[in-house]
């Protein structure tokens, strides 16, 4: 099972797999990393048809009706419904994102990363594009308690667990809040900092141990956020990093095992790729290189 594990990547899996496991019964943590390996390679297999993924240019995705984002409580779930990403969405529609290659200003949220997992069609994604099993970030590791820096100036709008509501879901998030909820999960999910690039853009950092910004705080790139680590689900301490913009309309879908489990929404904004806007750096932006190199 170790094997398995670390042959693979510090991949992110989002979720602990506690929920996903047959029969809902919850998993003890002790037996996480198998599961994941296990999880992961079984995805494809799973029989069910994946969520729909609508690529670029391909069509205007269906957004609920807005709703405002409801308020958070310390330790515990958000009160009420939860829509931000559609309400984001609402009101950024009139708007076209920035091609990637016009933003600028950013830099590596970690100093000297290996690229342990790549953005693009993975069996550890948790993503559906194209009918296959995406992975909608980068994974870059070094090891545990490492700094993690903005990657970009910005603003952030979460920090913490209570992240889902601006990492743009598509589709309400009730069912899934019900369920973390009723389950008390809140702790299985992934500590996260999202910041507002103030271009039209967010980022995702994922996975950290302690977090040293709070909401509303402006940051500057290079900026520390947080301490790399492992919470949520991971084989290993890790950053996933993600960029999206709320005004894109093309989605991925979510995989239908996380939609069954997790009740999490049928797709997610689609997200590109952050090596687009990520200064160049040799030996980073190949997998052959650098999947070899991983210990977990
Ligand atoms: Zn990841």
């Amino acid at each position: 099972m170790a094997t398995l594990m670390l042959v693979g990547a510090a991949a992110l899996v989002w979720r602990s797999p506690a929920a996903t496991s047959a029969g809902g019964a919850p998993a003890p943590r002790s037996g996480a990393p198998g599961r994941v390996a296990a999880q992961a390679f079984a995805l494809s297999g799973s029989g069910a048809p994946p969520a729909a993924a609508v690529l670029p240019g391909q069509g205007q995705a269906a957004f609920a009706p807005t709703a405002p984002a409801p308020p958070t409580t310390p330790g515990g779930g958000p009160q009420g419904s939860a829509s931000m990403a559609s309400r984001d969405h609402a009101a950024m529609v009139a708007t076209t994102p920035a091609p990637p290659s016009t933003l600028t200003g950013y830099a590596w949220p970690i100093a000297h990363p290996r690229l342990t997992l790549p953005f693009g069609p993975s069996g550890w994604g948790t993503r559906i594009v194209d009918g296959q099993l995406f992975h909608d970030g980068v994974d870059l590791a070094t090891f545990c308690n490492d700094r993690i820096m903005a990657a970009h100036d910005g603003v952030v709008l979460a920090a913490g667990r209570h992240f889902d509501g601006y990492i743009g879901w598509v589709g309400s998030l009730d069912a899934y809040y019900r369920y973390i909820n009723t389950r008390h999960l809140w702790f299985d999910l992934p500590n996260v900092v999202i910041v507002d690039d103030g271009n039209g853009y967010r980022s995702i950092y994922a996975h950290m141990w302690k977090l040293t910004v709070r909401v509303g705080q402006h940051v500057r790139a290079g900026q520390l956020i947080g301490y790399e680590g492992m919470t949520g689900h991971a084989t290993g301490c890790h950053l996933h990093y993600g960029l999206f913009s709320p005004s894109e309309t093309a989605t991925f879908g979510t995989e239908p095992k996380s939609i069954r489990s997790w009740h999490e929404p049928p797709a997610e904004i689609a997200r590109i790729d952050p090596l687009l806007v990520l200064p160049y750096r040799k030996g980073i932006g190949g997998v052959a290189t650098l999947l070899g190199t991983e210990d977990g």
